[in-house]
């Protein structure tokens, strides 16, 4: 028999149970504060935007939270998903580590979020809402939360940030295939789309502008909600699947890591793959380095000061305390458009803060070179996103070929970058810059984070 490449799992292995780290964690999470009065908030504040299964899961306390048979019945459309060894890329890179990596490429979006946005749609819909709205950046969220919600029967509307909105057309087509509205943002539809069409008539959007005009339309209607993609707790929550089912099948492998690498925007992808490994490594159970890795061009955790910040441009969000860029961050317009976001999940940030993971920031062209790299060797064409996370872990393989250290790298490769070929044509043809974030706008910015006093 020649080597494996493919690790698979049954459908009988999917887990039954998500994951809670903040059971396991030395330190409990600072509070979320309300945006007025700056007092921790409670589950009624948040009752207006998220349904109460999913208030209960963002503060909870349980290490083992059972996933909702419905949500696992959708989940078996893709779930489990293929960990892979890159047996060829090592052999191009002549290294003697081991590189595994987890693909959620597979998945109806063809990324991670349909991870959660399944579970979201579906704890919705059994509270009796009827629509959802929600921002997307590159399109990932808005596709992964358009499918959802035609399989709960929920009506969706999405508000893509408009440079996105005109560069990746088939995005938009497939969130309309899937049944779902789409709006470019900012737009006039909204107060916070108005304010900011007024000072720039050409915005070209940001995350932050996105997320208040959603949030400012479900607030208003007590039969709509808002879902959010990344960032919150049970986001990051519902993406352990991810990291469960790895820990499964890097015991069919007969390794486990010495080092993870994931990317990371608002976090979920990067802490779906590790956190299963960090609880273990918090019990004495192994102990992989972890690393996030994010782009030059938007340095949230490695260049962000860890502080409060609102989650949304018009400040109608609660305070959570991360890695913020400020709210009116508005990125330049780099290609890894799930990873623009100005801030971290709060929940990494802490995790961050105490010193359990590491983090890199990498220049785009240096990823795009892995992410063609990859492609050659491995079949798969990376999402521009976790093309930062390859590019980090060629360099670690390139170092071993220097060492001779075996060591086991496992990544999340947590999309494929189908919808992303103008980003590719632009690398290809050299017509791409790397642009590191000025020091007087991460300034700047800090100035303007609100003043709180905990
Ligand atoms: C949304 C997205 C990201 C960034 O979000 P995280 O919450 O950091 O995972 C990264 N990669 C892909 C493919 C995405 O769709």
């Amino acid at each position: 028999m020649g080597q494996q490449t493919k690790y698979l799992l049954d459908e009988s292995d999917l887990p039954t149970h998500w994951y809670n780290i903040v059971a396991d964690l030395p330190e409990p999470p600072p509070p979320v504060l309300h945006p007025g009065t700056h007092e921790p908030v409670g589950p009624e504040d948040l009752a207006p935007l998220f349904p109460g299964g999913l208030i209960a899961q963002e503060v909870a306390t349980e290490r083992d939270i059972e996933i909702p048979e419905p949500v696992r019945e959708v989940y078996r459309l893709w779930r489990p998903s293929p960990l892979y060894r890159a047996h060829r890329l090592e052999k191009a890179l002549g290294t003697p580590a081991h590189i595994y990596y987890k693909y959620e490429g597979v998945s109806p979006a063809g990324s991670h979020k349909p991870n959660t946005s399944v579970p979201q749609a579906y704890y919705n819909a059994i509270e009796g809402v009827r629509r959802l709205t929600t921002e997307t950046g590159a399109g990932q969220w808005g596709s992964a939360l358009a499918f959802a919600c035609s399989l709960f029967e929920l009506s969706c509307e999405v508000w893509q940030v408009r440079a996105s909105y005109e560069q990746k057309p088939y995005r938009r087509s497939m969130i309309e295939t899937f049944g779902a509205t789409v709006h470019p943002s900012p737009s006039p539809l909204t107060k916070a789309g108005r304010a900011i069409l007024e000072a720039d008539p050409d915005s070209p959007g940001s995350l932050g502008i996105a997320i208040s005009e959603a949030v400012e339309i479900a607030a208003a209607d007590p039969e709509t909600r808002y879902a959010l993609g990344s960032v919150l707790n049970h986001v990051l929550l519902h993406q352990t699947v991810i990291g469960l089912e790895a820990r499964k099948q890097m015991e069919l492998a007969g390794e486990s890591p010495d080092l993870i690498v994931g990317c990371t925007g608002g976090g979920s992808n990067f802490a779906g793959l590790a956190f299963p490994f960090l609880g273990d490594k918090l019990a004495g159970r192994g102990a992989p380095e972890i690393r996030a890795v994010e782009p030059s061009s938007c340095p949230s955790l490695t260049r962000g000061t860890y502080a409060y910040d609102y989650g949304d441009t018009a400040g109608m969000t609660p305070l959570m305390k991360m890695h913020p860029l400020g709210h009116d961050f508005v990125p330049d317009p780099i290609h890894a458009g799930g990873l623009r976001y100005h801030a971290m999940s709060p929940l990494l940030s802490h995790i961050y803060d105490l010193g359990l993971i590491e983090a890199r920031a990498r220049e785009q062209r240096d990823c795009f070179a892995a992410g063609v790299q990859f492609a050659r060797n491995e079949g798969i064409v990376p999402a521009p996103e976790p093309t930062h996370a390859l590019a980090e872990c060629v360099d670690e393989a390139r170092r071993c070929a220097e060492t001779g250290e075996e060591k086991v790298i496992l990544t999340a490769l947590c999309g494929h970058g189908h919808f992303d070929m103008a980003a590719y044509d632009r690398y290809l043809s050299e017509d791409l810059i790397d642009r590191p974030y000025p020091q007087e706008r991460i300034d700047a910015a800090l100035e303007r984070l609100p003043k709180v006093d905990v």
